[in-house]
């Protein structure tokens, strides 16, 4: 019987969800901790199930996969003296592709191949937007899938390349799938980076030590293990580590960058940098334009914590109305609750977010929160304010309407569950039975980034396809089942 693992979490099913996260060192003793220490770090990123793959010049490659978090894992003692070396990857997974939900340790990265060459492992942070016809075509011809993976297409691709050597097969390999890919592989003697060629996902370079580096997919999880951000791996590069050098190599046709914004917004860690900047201004920075674009006579601005706190924090600063934490987060639901039961389920987002009534009651409140997906969550903490006795509620939301899936490695409801593709922003508001709503623009979004002119059509700087419904990439197994896209303008 193939073990399953529940979802990690069972209440939070109104947010989109962070697709993967990928890290890598090399050139540091017993390596497979510091990969350890770097995805707990990215835990956010997936919660679902880890692994890491290491090599040892004596011990040859070792891998563990296990599902859960890192931290009740990859923190014993026995499990890491099976993963020695100076070089490992590791992966942390929320799944997007495969066994949606319901992973099967299979599906768990790295994924490892057996070449004539030598060994690689491969862990992919984003979703092959034509895995389907590509698993069709490699069977087609020969090729035994282990797991319902987009991301095991890579692996195969890998096989059938010509190429005298690992680098150039992972080439081979990219150049024939599209979508939104960061890829961290390694081989007996190489770390190897790349990003797709419009860079939708995140991966990041540091050095440790004197002659470590680290990929990874933020900043954040270089800061754990006191690694120095060296810079972003550019979209379409591929960085191949080894004796203790970086070669940069480009084997894609060059393309105009499309960094998923939505990045900014929610699913990077607020204390990560990204494209040069720092994510938790770029969310004090949507509150300022939140607060300048839909001005509201209220007592507190309270974010709906942790994701709304920055853009509540700028929210306030620009309106000049006080903050304050009118909910409060228990901090320790984690998956404590795997399986509730269904008293336990109705108590929903109370067992996770609490009401500051003291602070709350007679109050005209703005809650901002980062995103409407559902629309569920946010129905739910309306009631909880006004049962605290607020006296208005009033929705700012740090993101535009979300009525578009996502299809780059972001776990998205179908387009008719998503609000926003079904109803007007006032039938939201009726819906939510909030005093208002309002939604950041689009153009607001971008000059909270960096972009200081705000979208411009013929030149958009980030993917936010989500938002527009235009998609940098055609989402073409979607489309072969039946998704129709946005009719042209
Ligand atoms: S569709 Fe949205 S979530 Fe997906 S990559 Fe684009 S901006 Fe990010």
């Amino acid at each position: 019987m193939t073990a399953q693992m529940p979802p990690a979490h069972p209440f939070d099913d109104d947010k989109l969800r962070e697709e993967c996260g990928v890290f890598g060192v090399v050139g540091v003793k017993d390596a497979a901790n510091f990969v350890a220490l770097g995805l707990h770090a990215l835990q956010h990123r997936g919660q679902e199930a880890g692994g890491i793959v290491s090599h040892d010049p004596e011990q040859g490659f070792n891998s563990a996969r296990r599902f859960g978090y890192v931290r009740d894992n990859f923190t014993k003692q026995s499990l890491m003296e099976t993963l020695p070396g100076p070089l490992a990857i590791g992966h942390v997974r929320y799944s997007t592709a495969g066994s949606k939900g319901n992973t099967a340790i299979r599906d768990v990265q790295p994924f490892f191949g057996e070449f004539s060459m030598g060994g690689a492992a491969i862990a992919h942070n984003g979703n092959l937007t034509n895995a389907n016809s590509l698993r069709r075509e490699l069977i087609e011809r020969g090729s035994i899938f282990q797991s319902s993976s987009d991301s095991e297409c890579i692996i195969h691709l890998m096989a059938r390349s010509l190429q005298q050597n690992v680098p150039e097969r992972i080439k081979d390999a990219l150049r024939r799938v599209e979508g939104a890919f960061s890829v961290v592989a390694m081989t007996r003697t190489k770390l190897i980076g790349v990003r797709d060629p419009l860079g939708v996902r995140p991966l990041v370079i540091g050095r440790i030590g004197e002659d470590g580096w680290v990929l990874s997919s933020e900043t954040c999880a270089l800061d754990i293990i006191g690694a120095e951000f060296i810079r972003d791996v550019d979209p379409g590069e591929m960085v191949v580590i080894e004796h203790g050098l970086l070669k940069s190599h480009r084997p894609f046709e060059p393309a105009k960058p499309r960094f998923c914004i939505f990045e900014q917004v929610y699913f990077s860690r607020p204390d990560s940098i990204l494209m040069g900047r720092s994510v938790y201004e770029t969310r004090r920075q949507i509150g300022i334009e939140l607060a300048r674009e839909s001005a509201v006579d209220a007592d507190i601005v309270c974010p709906v914590p942790d994701s709304g706190t920055p853009a509540a924090i700028g929210f306030s600063h620009e309106s000049g109305i006080p903050y304050g934490m009118g909910i409060i987060r228990n901090q320790y639901m984690g998956r404590t609750f795997i399986e509730p039961t269904e008293q336990i389920r109705n108590m929903g987002v109370r067992l996770k977010l609490n009401v500051n009534r003291a602070l709350i009651k007679g109050k005209r409140v703005i809650l901002v929160d980062d995103s409407v997906v559902r629309g569920t969550t946010s129905r739910k903490i309306k009631d909880m304010i006004l049962d605290a006795g607020a006296a208005e509620v009033h929705f700012r939301i740090a993101s535009p309407p979300t009525a578009w899936p996502c299809f780059y490695g972001v776990d998205t409801p179908d387009r008719d569950k998503l609000l926003a593709a079904r109803m007007s922003e006032d039938e939201m508001r009726d819906y939510l039975g909030v005093d208002s709503l309002k939604f950041i623009s689009l153009d607001g979004l971008y000059r909270a980034a960096g972009e200081a002119e705000g979208r411009s059509k013929s030149c958009p700087q980030f993917c936010d396809a989500c938002f527009s419904g235009e998609y940098p990439v055609e989402p073409r197994d979607m489309v072969e089942k039946g998704f129709q896209l946005k009719a042209a303008e």
